[in-house]
């Protein structure tokens, strides 16, 4: 393994998963606006079972300045940038996807903001192509609920593509637990944060990698990581209920014993619903809490984030 480029200035890491339609065009795009820098391109494989590694090797031997990661099998979009931060040398580290839909152009108003003082600078979308009206309100909900549950403010319409400083990245690889919401994990420490915009297009080819179960993964862990509120909820919801149940009790006696009125036959209908709600909200509430379990046990089992197969240039 040889160390080609020390502390270049710019830094680009490109997730990639099944991507080998759009890689020749996004490196055409997007050297056309670094190559005036001193510049380095991350890939990280993400495990993927087409052309992708293939192509990003015979690039890497014509340019050195062009590198990969990859991993043995798919460890998931949040790891691969965070093997990207891990491995990249720049002073400005910019995570962008390979499927076009973060446009390499907007790097250079980017860098503009990082010169200008900022540590962070988000590209925020301010129009959503070829996103499906379900992916857009979901979207929505799960800003509005993370930023309810969560002090970390996390900031909306925005994704991954991002320019940071090194002091963010010496921050991150310093962290000690699992990288699975780095939005959040960014957002954390309070550096000073700007914005660019664009209109976010849809992906040039392939279809997308995120899954509906991969999006519910990275919701869940974004909420969980960020907020222990939940368990204090759950914890106050199950106060009320039984407050509740009290009162009925008290209620129903006071109006039978003391005043003789009411009807003292239970029905079944009220029986029947209390029970099956009651019996979901506990579900609820135990699931909830082994999310939470589950976590720590991710987290005391310590394994690997990823596995490195081959490194090409790094
Ligand atoms: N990706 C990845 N691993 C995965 C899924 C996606 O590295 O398991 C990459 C993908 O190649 C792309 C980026 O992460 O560069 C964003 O994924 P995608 O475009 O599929 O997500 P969407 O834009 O639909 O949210
Ligand atoms: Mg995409």
């Amino acid at each position: 393994m040889k160390n080609t480029m020390k502390n270049c200035y710019l830094s680009l890491i490109v997730p990639v998963y099944n991507e080998d339609r759009n890689i020749e065009i996004f490196l055409q795009r997007a050297l056309k606006i670094i190559k005036k820098y001193d510049y380095e391109i991350i890939f990280i494989n993400d495990g993927s079972t087409d052309r992708s590694e293939e192509i990003i090797k015979s690039h890497c031997q014509k340019n050195e300045r062009i590198k990969l990661i990859s991993f043995t099998r798919n460890f998931g979009h949040q790891m691969a940038l965070f093997a990207g931060y891990q491995f990249a040398q720049g002073q400005a580290i910019v995570s962008i996807d390979a499927d076009l839909q973060d446009p390499p152009e907007l790097i250079e108003a980017m860098i503009d903001r990082w010169q200008a003082g900022a540590k962070i600078i988000y590209a925020k979308r301010q129009e959503r192509q070829g996103e499906t009206f379900f992916k857009l309100v979901t979207a929505k909900l799960f800003y509005w609920l993370i930023n309810f549950l969560s002090e970390t403010s996390i900031p909306e319409d925005v994704g991954d593509f991002r320019l940071v400083d090194r002091g963010v990245v010496e921050y991150l690889k310093n962290l000690s637990e699992k990288p699975e919401f780095l939005r959040g994990l960014v957002s954390w420490p309070g550096f000073k944060i700007d914005f660019v915009y664009f209109k976010r297009d849809k992906r040039h080819f392939g279809k997308t990698g995120y899954t509906l179960g991969k999006m519910i993964n990275l919701a869940l862990n974004g909420i969980i990581a960020f907020s222990t509120k939940p368990l204090r909820l759950s914890t106050l919801l199950g106060f009320f209920v039984s407050l509740f149940a009290i009162f009925i009790v008290v209620f129903k006696s006071v109006q039978h014993f003391v005043f003789g009125q009411g009807v003292w036959l239970p029905g079944w209908a009220s029986l029947f619903f209390s029970i099956v709600f009651l019996g979901g909200v506990q579900l609820i509430m135990i699931g909830l809490l082994g999310e939470y379990i589950a976590r720590i046990y991710k987290e005391v089992q310590r394994r690997p984030n990823y596995i490195i197969k081959e490194m090409v240039n790094c």
